[in-house]
């Protein structure tokens, strides 16, 4: 299975801002982007570079595809199916990502990252509405009961993740159940409920040119 190998922090570095795929370590002043704010590679520190519109519109896309952990392809198919439903394409795009099972689990703390989480669904660690699903980006609809089966609940990993997801407190979209690491997926999140940092109408733009 493909995926993207780049060092994370090196990709936080590359989009100037945390992205937040690493676990405990971007919640402490470990965090690369508190250390070293600057683009990574030779020529990280110059200051003054302006980027063009285009340039703006790439790099938004590709924060986005970072934060989800999306490769290219898989993105483009996302935003077909978010350009080909009801509503604003950019927020249908940010709902279809948000609504994957991996960030669903992630969000719910059965993995410390993103890339954890998905970890935990491939290994078919993860029931919906009882049936075991191990497709990470398997689309999740309102009223779905996501849980860890018994098994990966056991491990002290799962737990930990568990206890510092819930300490952080948990999206409105989820009503989660940490002690028996289930949760429904309650619907797809609303714009405003979202990081005003990522600016998906960027993106349409992008693709709309
Ligand atoms: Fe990004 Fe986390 Fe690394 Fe900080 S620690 S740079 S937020 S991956």
């Amino acid at each position: 299975m493909a995926r993207n190998l780049d060092p994370k922090c090196r990709q936080c570095r590359r989009e100037g801002e945390k992205l937040f795929l690493k676990a405990e370590k971007c919640f402490t002043d470990k965090c690369a982007i508190e250390r070293r704010s600057y683009a990574p590679g030779q020529h990280g520190q110059k200051s003054g570079q302006r980027l063009s519109g285009y340039g703006q519109q790439l790099r938004e896309k590709q924060k986005i595809r970072r934060i989800y952990g999306v490769l290219e392809g898989q993105f483009r198919r996302v935003y077909a199916e978010a350009d080909r439903r009801k509503g604003q394409t950019g927020e249908n795009l940010l709902q279809l990502l948000e609504g994957r099972l991996d960030t669903v689990a992630y969000r719910m703390g059965f993995g410390g990252s993103r890339a954890e989480a998905r970890q935990v669904v491939r290994h078919n660690c993860v029931l919906v509405n009882g049936q075991r699903v191990n497709i990470p980006s398997y689309t999740l609809r309102p009223g779905d009961v996501v849980q860890l089966t018994e098994a990966a609940r056991a491990h002290l990993r799962s737990k930990a993740a568990l206890e510092a997801a819930a300490g952080r407190g948990f999206p409105e979209w989820l009503d989660v159940d940490a002690k028996a690491a289930k949760g429904v997926f309650k619907a797809y999140p609303q714009r405003a409920e979202l990081p005003s940092t990522i600016n998906e109408s960027l993106v349409v733009e992008l693709y709309s040119r």
